[in-house]
């Protein structure tokens, strides 16, 4: 028996973000009031608890702030990927985002490399955000 890949159901602000995703943006929200970066979507700003987030994309570009090499798949419909490498960057805006690095293999990936997000279409329904490495760093 073939393992059915594990997907999220989105609902509220999480469907707003596969959405977008789907067009091929990196969303976060800003808070109108504290200026804050928002991520992942909520209703709630967690800086002051303002309700006034805006839907904002992203450049998708980013600098790796950390990164783990899975050699043991989460989930038996992974297992042909491993070993695989999670990024978590620090994306331009001031959000965290963390994603597969598809481009690396694993021992290639290093803190402070620039990173840029694509988007992979896992399913008809689904787009998942991943990074490749970027050429130039993010502007500081
Ligand atoms: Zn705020």
């Amino acid at each position: 028996m073939t393992a059915q890949r594990p997907t999220p159901t989105p609902r509220g602000e999480e469907a707003v973000y596969f959405n977008h995703a789907a067009n091929r943006e990196l969303v976060f929200q800003r808070c109108s009031d504290c200026d804050r970066a928002v991520f992942y979507l909520r209703t709630l700003c967690p800086g002051c608890g303002s309700e006034s987030l805006e839907v904002t994309v992203s450049s998708g570009l980013g600098t790796v702030y950390s990164f783990t090499t899975q050699y043991r798949a989460a989930h038996p419909f992974f297992a042909a990927d491993v070993p695989y490498t999670l990024v978590l960057a620090d994306m331009e805006e001031g959000f965290r985002l963390f994603a597969n690095i598809v481009d690396r293999a694993p021992g290639d990936v290093h803190i402070g490399m620039p990173v840029e997000t694509i988007f992979d279409p896992v399913t008809d329904e689904l787009t998942l955000p991943r990074f490749r490495a970027a050429t130039a760093g993010v502007p500081s």
